[in-house]
């Protein structure tokens, strides 16, 4: 790997979710369409790796000329001057080794790669799609058809946003509606599969108890953001837990990315911790996850709305004991190809192909860069 990067090409694609998103406690509708930003590099030799990136054209310039070696650490990842256009390099490290990026990354923490990978998801997918309909009756029949198009896609885990009332309903008419959802998407699943809550700090805690013991035979497998979090509300929701005799897990960490949070997975106040896998970033969750599996903490690396944040949270799996779960925002992008991943039973069959196992129509990413993208060649570097 002694080659350097002479071209950085960079566009934004546009996914579609096969059905539209609507709001969470804290924020409006979320839509059916998906930016998709990509950077692609390419070495003299012709060696390529692209994968999700905002850094400006001016930053990712600074890659041209550099050479492989001094990009990617066979023993840590990407650098941290890197770390703004670390998924092209891990992508272009797995391709140079013909490995996946899986494979690179369990290596670093000292763990087994596994023949087949393959990662336990959620379908992510249920937003608030109701709040136009009169009764809690219809509401909770549609959010539990919507569980069903997931089950039908091969989940077996599923997220239920809820906090209704925090914003878009009055307090009493959402919390209701919060429950006849959470009850009517665990008679649909079934008994085996897991539910998981999340109200975008959306409640408080008296709110929490409230619909965790309204719906305490749901069994919910974890409680996220349920309020902003706080360590004397936190402690009091785990007592309260364990007398209740509940086993729901606290999830929290995605909103700001509080180093409290990890503090907290530390001393057992909150059980899964769920950074951003791009604003925390992949190399960063390396060494986060390493600290978390050391504290017997969950890792559950965060993404909505990006579409290759599907594939990417996948790949840090092998690499953590307790990663727990990868999210899964259902998403078509015209010219990108992520195919070879399948859900079966609940679980991504993550492919054993090289880099993050993803194919680019050079095609299509070429005319979107041409369209609003920019290309920088080594010989026109500033
Ligand atoms: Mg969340």
């Amino acid at each position: 790997m002694t080659d350097k990067i002479t071209q950085i090409e960079w566009a934004c694609l546009e996914g579609r979710r096969p059905r539209s998103a609507g709001s969470n406690a804290r924020l409006g509708d979320h839509g059916i369409a998906v930016r998709v930003p990509l950077l692609r590099v390419t070495t003299a030799d012709g060696a390529t790796g692209f994968g999700h990136s905002w850094a400006s054209q001016e930053e990712a310039s600074k890659l041209l000329g550099q050479s492989v070696p001094s990009l990617f650490d066979a023993a840590v990842g990407v650098p941290d001057l890197w770390r703004s256009v670390e998924y092209p390099l891990w992508d272009l490290a797995g391709n140079l080794t013909d490995r996946p990026v899986y494979a690179l990354a369990a290596k670093i923490n000292h763990r087994p790669v596994p023949r087949i990978c393959r990662v336990p998801t959620y379908d992510t997918s249920l937003y608030f799609d109701d709040l136009h309909l009169q009764t809690d009756e219809e509401a909770a029949a549609l959010i539990a058809a919507e569980a069903l198009e997931g089950a039908a896609r091969g989940h077996r885990a599923f997220k239920i946003k809820v906090g209704r009332g925090a914003r878009w309903m009055p307090l009493e008419e959402g919390t209701r509606r919060d429950i006849a959802v959470i009850r009517a998407v665990r008679a649909a699943v079934g008994p085996d599969a897991a539910l998981l809550l999340d109200a975008n700090n959306g409640w408080n805690l008296n709110l929490t108890k409230r619909v965790l013991s309204g719906t305490a035979d749901c069994r919910i497998h974890w409680m996220e953001e349920a309020f902003h979090e706080d360590s004397v509300l936190y402690a009091d929701l785990r007592a309260w837990l364990q007398a209740q005799g509940l086993s729901t897990l606290i999830a929290d960490g995605e909103g700001d990315a509080s180093p409290a949070a990890l503090r907290w997975a530390r001393e057992g106040l909150v059980n899964v911790i769920q950074y951003d896998v791009y604003g925390h970033g992949f190399t960063r969750w390396l060494e986060t996850g390493r600290q978390l599996d050391g504290w017997g903490a969950g890792s559950a690396p965060h993404h909505y709305g990006v579409h290759t944040g599907n594939y990417a949270a996948c790949h840090l799996a092998p690499a953590l004991s307790g990663f727990t779960y990868a999210e899964w925002d259902e998403t078509a992008t015209s010219g990108l190809d992520g195919s070879e991943y399948r859900i079966v039973d609940g679980s991504i069959t993550v492919p054993a192909r090289p880099g993050f196992g993803l194919s680019l129509d050079s095609g299509v990413f070429e005319q979107a860069v041409e369209q609003g993208g920019w290309r920088a060649d080594l010989q026109n570097a500033p």
